[in-house]
């Protein structure tokens, strides 16, 4: 599996959380000419199932034919204080907007792109109440829920090569029904009507697009499901409207529930600064202490995945996902040394070069080879009277777990020092591996693939 990190530069204004939280334009380009797709995530914080499945498309497909462009973080200060819309419905904002609306800069970009001439279709994407149905059933399955549907502004749009929306979307129904978890997740078509029976979904991002003659569609997923059920239905949707429109894709990992769930919550990596730091995302502590941030005005942060964000919190940091907002980082600002870029070790007894930012399993027992000018600092280690800890067998049982940066009290920091000054980090994993499988390295990142910026 490859894992692209992309550079993501956050400059935050202390206290005014979001206002430089930029979405960000991943445009995915096949080999072979057809069509442009753009996929819009996250217009709204708390539909995560949208914005999750968007993120994915930026981060896990390959596209072989054709082009997909992906903004999965379109209200990204909404989606990380996990709110509809901190500055009211951004989905209600695309017919007339006042410049002194905090979200003008945002809508105009997204209607730029939108309208840009490469762009053949539009989806926006979000997580509905319950399940539409065009008569009412029960509470909730009727015609007001949205959850489980493509939704159209009209049945045609006369002046383009997709412009069948009925059609394109009536046969995305029937695909993503084919492979439904359960008969009641049924997919079905809503049709607002838009220009005749609808005036609040004529502000909408949708229909915005419709009128500047660009087939849109909404694709809702239930929020009666977790996340990952959600997701797993937007991509269904997604993938079935692309093979229409002949879009071809691959994917590297497997379009099943169990298969989005680890895309989204097990392969999360954040690298700060330079890459000499680099965690996964899962099972992190609620907070990491004495952490050896550079001495500096902004900070870096690297992610694959666009939803990550650092949020400054007085004295400490916040890491945030999407909707979820994980570990306090209580940092320590140290000067950084680039003299080196990594350290030997004894992995149970086997020597290994390891670069900062990687992680290693270890079964038993790891050892720091002693370098001249450096000093290591296992931590959640001591031994009376020693600062330096290289040259020492150090086994799982002599670390305090607390120190441990997982819950679980088996993954631990090896820290390098020159000095006064960071050089660098290891992690030491010691969770039993199933054998043949190769450790997860988080390998300090060559040049980004993917940018942040759009153009
Ligand atoms: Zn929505």
């Amino acid at each position: 599996m490859r894992l692209v990190l992309f550079f993501l530069l956050l400059l935050f204004p202390l206290d005014v959380l979001g206002q430089s939280l930029e979405f960000s334009l991943h445009r995915l380009q096949g080999t072979r000419p057809g069509p442009t797709l753009l996929v819009i995530g996250g217009i709204q914080g708390n539909e995560p199932g949208g914005f999750n499945a968007a993120a994915l498309l930026a981060t896990r497909y390959r596209i072989e034919s054709g082009n997909l462009w992906v903004v999965p973080n379109l209200n990204f200060p909404s989606i990380i204080k996990r709110s509809r819309g901190l500055h009211g419905d951004m989905n209600r904002k695309f017919a007339k907007l006042p410049e002194s609306d905090p979200e003008y800069p945002q809508v105009a970009r997204i209607k730029a792109l939108i309208t840009d001439p490469q762009v053949d279709l539009v989806f926006n994407l979000h997580d509905g109440s319950g399940f539409y149905h065009p008569e009412y059933v029960d509470p909730l399955r009727n015609p007001d829920r949205w959850g489980q549907s493509c939704i159209i502004d009209q049945k045609i749009l006369n002046t383009t090569a997709f412009g069948d929306l009925e059609k394109l979307s009536r046969r995305t129904v029937a695909q993503v029904n084919a492979k439904t978890l359960e008969p009641g997740h049924r997919f079905r078509l809503k049709n607002t009507r838009t220009r005749w029976d609808d005036p609040e979904m004529r502000k909408s991002l949708t229909y915005f697009a419709i009128t500047r003659n660009k087939p849109a569609f909404g694709i809702e997923a239930s929020k009666s499901f977790p996340t990952h059920i959600r997701t797993y239905y937007h991509l269904l949707a997604l993938e079935a409207y692309m093979q229409q429109a002949g879009v071809d894709y691959a994917r590297d990992f497997p379009l099943t529930p169990s298969g989005v769930n680890d895309a989204i919550s097990k392969d999360v990596l954040i690298a700060f600064e330079d890459g000499r730091i680099q965690l996964r995302l899962d099972d992190l502590r609620p907070t990491l202490g004495y952490f050896p941030l550079k001495k500096s005005s902004q900070l870096q942060i690297r992610s694959n995945s666009p939803l990550v964000a650092l949020v400054p919190y007085r004295n400490r940091y916040r890491i945030h996902y999407g909707n979820n907002r994980l570990t306090f980082i209580k940092p320590q600002f140290f000067d950084y040394d680039d003299s080196s870029d990594g350290l030997e070790m004894l992995i149970d007894g086997q020597p290994q070069r390891l670069r900062f930012g990687s992680m290693v399993t270890v079964d038993n027992e790891f050892l720091v080879r002693k370098e001249k000018g450096y000093r290591v600092n296992v931590i959640g280690f001591t031994r009376k009277g020693k600062r330096d800890e290289s040259g020492l067998k150090i086994r799982a049982g002599q670390l305090a777990e607390r120190f441990s940066i997982d819950k679980g009290g088996k993954i631990y920091r090896v820290e390098v020092y020159r000095q006064n000054r960071f050089s660098g980090m290891v992690l030491v994993d010691f969770r039993a591996q199933p054998k043949g499988r190769l450790p997860l390295t988080l390998a300090a990142a060559a040049s980004p693939d993917v940018g942040r910026s759009d153009n």
